[in-house]
């Protein structure tokens, strides 16, 4: 099947839709059985996708674990309150007191929170490493360095890693190989096709696609699959049917919503590229993006995520270009149908191993599904914003 009819059909097994199109939405707590016989056979087969009590899952949520690996492959699929959660749980399902793990220095922040402010109350030590590091990750393994946690494009920068040849050095030495995979949403990029064991995303981006819900997903090869669904089961870990039928209604149009994102972002990149307050593109399909090479190796598209350097300006010409803005709203989020805008200022602030070299304020978009005109024309009433402030100052 061709990825685009995967999308139609993932997860509507006529186990979970009862002659409809779509997987009903199946709201327990209790499961409920006449005999001892069933009751005992349910529990058999708890592994299942039998449903035996609520936490443990239900079809609406086994529907939902099937489309994410029919679509991005792997053995199963884990399902978490937030990407946040997936990403903690997933790291702490493999590690005990006395490892060690390697972590991207540009992981999302709150993933290196997690190991700066839990992993090592708990003595699990990190250490991070440069995403581009390819082959020279082996020097940093140790002898307890039980995984190795990436995340391409890295956030706000976008540097993309080169992940079989770091997954190939990582297995070598049996470390557990998982990456954020939240930008290529299963969908542009395959991890189990490039030696990843765990692939985690923040389904609450493009899966759901509407900015309205919270999901994590982690999927993992076989080998490891028991483990990570155990340890989901065992810290409680589960999420809301009607959540679910969302993020399946989701599913259905990711792959033309993604064609669109992709073209009015690269449309918008290209005409910024041209603006005189821009230095730098930060856009994965671009050749000034640290790691373009493994793009256009690895992925199968892009998305609306993508990130500029300003050649000039201050917190002030920011906040001004920022500020009246119409159709770009700031919010701490991307993935959904509509645009949105981050200005930052201290990149260097949430990472410890590298250096971002800029010397001007950054800017991070998410491309929506507006007329891509009316979006440029905004972009183009900020620039006028941040030109009038800096030469009143
Ligand atoms: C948003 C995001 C997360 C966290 O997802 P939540 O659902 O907000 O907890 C993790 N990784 C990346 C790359 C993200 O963009």
């Amino acid at each position: 099947m061709k990825q685009e009819t995967k999308i139609v059909n993932a997860g509507r097994s006529a186990k979970w839709t009862n002659g409809v199109v779509n997987p009903s939405v199946t709201r327990a707590s209790t499961v409920v059985f006449d005999t001892v016989a069933q009751m005992n056979n349910a529990v058999a087969n708890r592994h299942n996708q039998t449903m035996v009590y609520g936490r443990r899952g239900t079809t609406t949520s086994f529907a939902f674990s099937d489309a994410m690996t029919e679509l991005e492959g792997g053995a199963g699929c884990a399902l978490y309150p937030s990407g946040t959660a997936a990403i903690t749980n997933a790291i702490l399902a493999f590690v005990q007191t006395g490892d060690h793990i390697l972590m991207v220095d540009t992981a999302y922040e709150p993933t290196r929170d997690y190991c700066d402010k839990v992993l090592a109350k708990m003595g699990v030590t990190t250490t991070y490493y440069d995403p581009l590091i390819g082959a020279d990750i082996e020097a940093l393994i140790q002898e307890n360095t039980r995984v190795v946690f990436l995340e391409s494009p890295g956030s706000i920068t976008m540097e993309v890693q080169d992940v079989p040849t770091i997954s190939a050095i990582a297995h070598q030495h049996d470390c557990i190989v998982m990456l954020d995979n939240t930008w290529g949403a299963g969908i542009n990029f395959q991890p189990f096709d490039y030696g990843v064991d765990i692939s985690i995303q923040a389904a609450t981006k493009y899966i759901v696609g509407h900015s309205d819900v919270m999901l994590g997903t982690a999927t993992a090869v076989e080998k490891h699959w028991p483990q990570l669904r155990d340890y989901s089961y065992l810290m409680g870990q589960c999420t809301s049917p009607d959540d679910l039928y969302l993020a399946l209604r989701g599913i259905r149009t990711i792959g033309v919503r993604l064609k669109q994102h992709q073209e009015s972002a690269i449309t918008i990149a290209n005409w910024l590229k041209e603006r005189p307050e821009v230095a730098k593109i930060l856009h994965p399909a671009f050749d000034s993006c640290p790691g373009h090479e493994f793009f256009k190796r690895d992925f199968k598209g892009s998305n609306g995520l993508f990130s500029f350097v300003l050649s000039k300006g201050n917190k002030a010409a920011l906040t001004a270009f920022l500020d009246g803005l119409h159709h770009f709203k700031m919010g701490y989020s991307w993935g959904g149908f509509e645009s949105l805008i981050l200005g930052i200022t201290g990149v260097n602030a949430i990472r410890s191993v590298t250096e971002f070299d800029c010397e001007y304020p950054l800017i991070r978009v998410h491309i929506g599904l507006e007329n891509v005109d009316d979006l440029v024309a905004d972009l183009a009433a900020g620039f006028e914003r941040f030109n009038a402030c800096l030469a009143n100052s």
